[in-house]
């Protein structure tokens, strides 16, 4: 096979469950993961006859600082369709979902895979409604082989917001930096938890492939509920080489929708793809269109945090990072914090980044925890930095008090107290010691003084050895060298 001659085309389709207090068009509470099913309905979001939906402002709003952080421009004029199916899993036979007039449309989020930059076109940001939760009874807990199915309406109208990317994404990596990205940008605008593993934010894939050259795009397919960033990246990896492959033996690709199975790490079919028209959409006549005049957006794009992208450049220009320090400490908007706060207290930014992205992060690691759970505070990485700072302690003795503070959550300075172990510095101290280890190390002296002059640094370890660690080693080094011109 010849799979340099081929380049793939992926758009993705990401649903965000944002995160209200009560669900798009009822009053219902929309904090129901993990209750007990059927618990948080009403009946507008079970769908009985006669019930009128009423629009949630916090999700508009919510919806629409998405749309103005992803570029996008907000149409004065906006509005639902019913997006007509049946499924179980929604009693209204419909899903009132946005059509030709979405929220946000032509926007646009750069992405940085490697040292390569790219824009990635964001075609369109409307709102909808989610669906209930189809639970298949039986040993897989796949529909195909359940016994029966339950289903719970808990979720039901919770409301969602869908994105839609241009055609532009080229590879696998690609797709899952931008997903990366994007959950960046709604996590630090705190829309949604964005917790994939429980769903609030999903995303579809679609893809195809085509020869080099080509400018035409080839047949697509779309794979369904991705709900990792490695099942993103190995379904569609999976789905380049399925394509191509077809191609290669003269068959062609059938659009559908695909299913990734993560266990066997491939894709299987689902169903062929429905087009719009299966829809039949119209609009929602118990819902009034929506006028988004500017000033309201204005309104809320003064209220917009400094969003990552933005807190990287700042970081650079601010406190003179290098590119990729600003990005691992922006990426995330509780490392910034972190990072910001430490600098309050401990104004050396070079330092402080090293400090977090080194030592912080393989302890954070170690334990599983976020930055923002530990009990090592900015106050414990400042009050730290301030003892290796003013030499109190050495960089070894630092790396291990790290350790202890982490664990313990205890302040640096007091761990040093309990334990003395606060750095010799004192000339006078440290003489006695160095003539001592002179005294018992005539070889080394010896060889020293025979110009080897490496039997210095085994001269330097004999001393730390004598006081644990704790003698500066820059000023022992420097009464060593001094007392052995003299001998
Ligand atoms: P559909 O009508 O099948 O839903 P859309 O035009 O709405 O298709 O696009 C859905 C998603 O698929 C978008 O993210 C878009 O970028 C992507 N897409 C469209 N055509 C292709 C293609 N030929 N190859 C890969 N992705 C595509
Ligand atoms: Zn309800
Ligand atoms: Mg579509």
């Amino acid at each position: 096979m010849v799979r340099e001659d081929y380049e793939a085309i992926i758009g993705l389709e990401i649903h965000v469950e944002l995160s209200t207090e009560s669900k798009m068009f009822c009053s219902c509470s929309a904090r129901s993961f993990g209750a007990k099913p059927n618990t948080f309905t009403c009946p507008v979001c079970l769908g009985m006859p006669g019930v009128l939906p009423v629009i949630n402002r916090r999700a508009v709003e919510d919806a629409i600082l998405v749309a103005i952080s992803l570029n996008c421009s907000i149409p004065e004029f906006c509005q639902f369709h019913r997006k007509n199916y049946f499924y179980p899993d929604m009693p209204k036979n419909y899903q009132i979902s946005q059509y030709d007039y979405p929220l946000g449309v032509k926007g646009w989020v750069e992405i940085e895979v490697g040292d390569q930059r790219k824009k990635v076109g964001i075609a369109r940001v409307h709102m909808e409604e989610d669906t209930g939760k189809l639970i298949h009874i039986g040993e897989s807990g796949r529909i195909s082989e359940a016994d029966y199915s339950l289903v719970d309406f808990n979720r039901a109208g919770i409301p969602l917001i869908e994105i839609v990317t241009e055609p532009v994404l080229r590879t696998p990596e690609e797709a899952k930096e931008f997903m990366k990205t994007l959950r960046n940008i709604l996590l630090c605008l705190g829309v949604s938890d964005c917790n994939m593993e429980e769903g609030s934010l999903r995303c579809d894939a679609n893809v195809s492939v085509r020869k080099k050259g080509e400018t035409s795009l080839g047949v697509k397919t779309e794979i369904k509920n991705l709900n990792s960033f490695k099942a993103l990246q190995r379904g569609l990896e999976y789905e380049i080489e399925r394509q191509i492959k077809l191609l290669e033996s003269g068959e062609s690709v059938t659009q559908e929708t695909r299913h990734f199975d993560a266990d066997r790490n491939i894709t299987t079919a689902l169903r062929t793809k429905e087009e719009a028209h299966d829809y039949r959409y119209f609009p929602d006549p118990d819902l009034v269109p929506l006028e988004i005049s500017s000033e309201w957006v204005e309104r809320l794009r003064a209220n917009l945090p400094e969003l990552p992208q933005e807190r990287k450049k700042r970081f650079q220009r601010e406190y003179g990072l290098g590119s990729l320090e600003a990005k691992l400490l922006t990426e995330e908007k509780a490392w910034a914090d972190y990072f910001e706060e430490v600098h309050r207290l401990f104004p050396q930014p070079k330092i402080i980044a090293n400090w977090m992205l080194t030592e912080l992060a393989a302890l954070l690691n170690q334990s599983g925890l976020k930055i923002d759970q530990s009990a090592f505070t900015p106050r414990h990485l400042a009050d730290l930095l301030k003892l290796l700072d003013k030499k109190v302690i050495s960089g070894k003795l630092a790396k291990i008090i790290i350790e202890e503070s982490f664990e313990r959550g205890v302040l640096p300075s007091i761990i040093v107290e309990e334990k003395g172990l606060v750095q010799i510095s004192d000339e006078v101290e440290l003489r006695k010691l160095v003539e001592q280890v002179i005294a018992e190390n005539p070889q080394a002296v010896a060889d020293y003084k025979r110009g080897k002059k490496q039997a210095v640094g085994y001269l330097v370890g004999q001393v730390m050895k004598l006081t644990q660690g704790k003698a500066n080693p820059q000023i022992v080094v420097r009464l060593l060298e001094e007392r052995l011109k003299l001998s």
